[in-house]
């Protein structure tokens, strides 16, 4: 595979910085242009791009690769290209009476050399949703993509040396290890998709140079059916939801949580939204395989596990077909796994799906606050006031009500975890925001009454402060 060695990783740092000091704040003209080649890229190679993570996964549909990652790049680049000569501007602010006539003003700065580490499950999502925002923001850009995309990889590098100056933006392709000496890079902010094992890492090497950080982690999102839910509709937005990249997706349903006797009643309307969304599975080019055969086991002994403990597994499999040769997964519904079970403690990050009875609204509500906080939170159903203590006493990156994945697609929302899942957030205004320096500068006035705060200190300061005790 192709691996940037160490010293060309910090050459390109190095040369990044070095065109950061010339041009320290981009023009829009010079963003925009950035941002152009990027679409442009993104339109003539989206069979490439097909074609690499295809490769990769060793069968990744096309349509969820058009979907979930070319075309959520390309709404990310429209809307910031939309937006960014407002977002660039500097603001006024409000200045207290006692300032004035000096005034506020709020200006927006590139932070400089950025870092984004990306992970397997939407490769080029991951890699140029951060990218886009960070380029519109003004930045320099270095990309480490995972090693378990080396096509992908491949690919990105490519397109880094085709429409980018690698002091634009460069990509250093490489394992763990390149991704740990990546990491303990200085640079001036570090993006971070993956595992919160990894994140908690990252983290830790960002610290000795004190970077800061966003980290967009996982965990255990999940989906709750409220009694007011209608079933059949449910289940096929979560089958759509947990079945899309075969569950390899960060905010996919993770588990289910239904009311007390109607686990059975909820498995069975599964099955038929999922019979109805892929009659075949193992040959069928719209299912998405796992990323690799140690991640395909792991699913397996996790569902080995439950079972051993006492759940009953329901594979659903249409057509019946073998799964031995292909590195798919049949889509799988876990009843009654035991809390002490990994399935029920990791995340799952594959399409099988765990349905827990909850006897009312407190036990479903406990159920989630006992566990670290999720990225993501589903609620199905009608009843406005179960639905709202939900999201009251709640806490999570996101939520969909009535469907799943959604309101990670949405421009005009952050999106981002919290503890566990997450720090920091992006999309849209947010990523803009988050690789900018927003900086406060206050304009004096040639005359003002600041003189009369200066020593030395007598009855006008006391008096003065008094005053402005009781307005300010
Ligand atoms: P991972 O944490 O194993 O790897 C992510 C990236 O980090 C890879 O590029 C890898 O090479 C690199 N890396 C590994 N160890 C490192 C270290 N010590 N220092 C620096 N870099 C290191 O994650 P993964 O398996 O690629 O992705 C799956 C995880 O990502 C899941 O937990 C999923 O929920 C999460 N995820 C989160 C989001 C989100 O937006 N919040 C999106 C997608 C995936």
């Amino acid at each position: 595979m192709l691996q940037s060695p160490l010293p060309e990783l910090v050459a390109s740092f190095e040369r990044q910085r070095q065109a950061l000091a010339l041009d320290p704040d981009p023009t829009l003209a010079t963003r925009l242009s950035r941002l152009d080649r990027l679409a442009a890229w993104l339109d003539s190679h989206e069979s490439d791009i097909v074609r690499a993570i295809d490769a990769d996964f060793q069968g990744r549909s096309a349509h969820e690769t058009r979907l979930a990652e070319v075309f959520v790049v390309r709404a990310g680049i429209r809307h910031a290209r939309r937006h960014l000569r407002q977002w660039m501007r500097t603001q006024r602010v409000p200045t207290a009476l006692h300032f004035r006539p000096g005034y506020n003003r709020l200006m927006s700065q590139p932070l400089g050399v950025v870092g984004i580490i990306a992970p397997w499950n939407y490769p080029l999502q991951l890699s140029l949703g951060p990218a886009l925002a960070a380029l519109a923001a003004g930045n320099r850009v270095l990309i480490k993509p995972s090693e378990l995309t080396p096509r992908l990889s491949a690919l990105l590098a490519s397109m880094a040396c085709e429409i980018f100056n690698p002091n634009e933006l460069d990509v250093a392709i490489g394992d763990v290890e390149l991704g740990k000496a990546f990491a303990s890079l200085p640079f001036d902010h570090l993006f971070f998709t993956g595992s919160t094992q990894v994140g908690r890492d990252v983290a830790q090497a960002a610290a000795v140079n004190l970077t800061p950080v966003t980290l967009e982690l996982g965990g255990k999102s999940p989906a709750i059916l409220d009694a007011s839910c209608n079933v059949t509709v449910a289940a096929q937005r979560i089958a759509f939801g947990k079945l899309l990249n075969a569950g390899q997706t960060c905010v996919a349903p993770d588990y289910l949580l239904v009311p007390a006797g109607t686990a059975e009643n909820v498995a069975s309307h599964l099955e038929r939204a999922i019979t109805k969304l892929y009659p075949k599975l193992a040959a069928n080019p719209d299912y998405t395989a796992i990323i690799s055969e140690r991640h395909r086991a792991r699913l397996a002994e996790m569902v080995r596990e439950a079972r051993a403990a006492g759940a009953r597994v329901i594979e659903v499999n249409p057509a019946g077909e073998a799964f031995n040769e292909a590195r798919k997964f049949p889509p799988t519904l876990v009843i009654n796994a035991p809390a002490d079970t990994r399935l029920m403690r990791e995340e799952i990050f594959g399409p099988v799906l765990p349905i827990v009875e909850y006897a009312n609204l407190d036990d479903a509500l406990a159920y989630v606050q006992r566990k670290a906080r999720p990225l993501a939170l589903y609620w199905f159903g009608d009843d406005a006031s179960r639905r709202n203590r939900a999201l009251r006493e709640t806490v999570s990156g996101g939520v969909t009500i009535n469907d799943c994945l959604w309101h990670l697609v949405q421009e005009s929302q952050p999106f981002g975890g919290v503890g566990p899942s997450g720090m920091g957030a992006y999309h849209g205004k947010w990523g803009f925001d988050t690789f900018s320096k927003l900086k406060p500068v206050f304009h004096q006035n040639r005359w003002n009454g600041a003189g009369m705060f200066h020593p030395p200190y007598g009855h006008t300061f006391n008096w003065l402060l008094g005053v402005l005790s009781r307005i300010a």
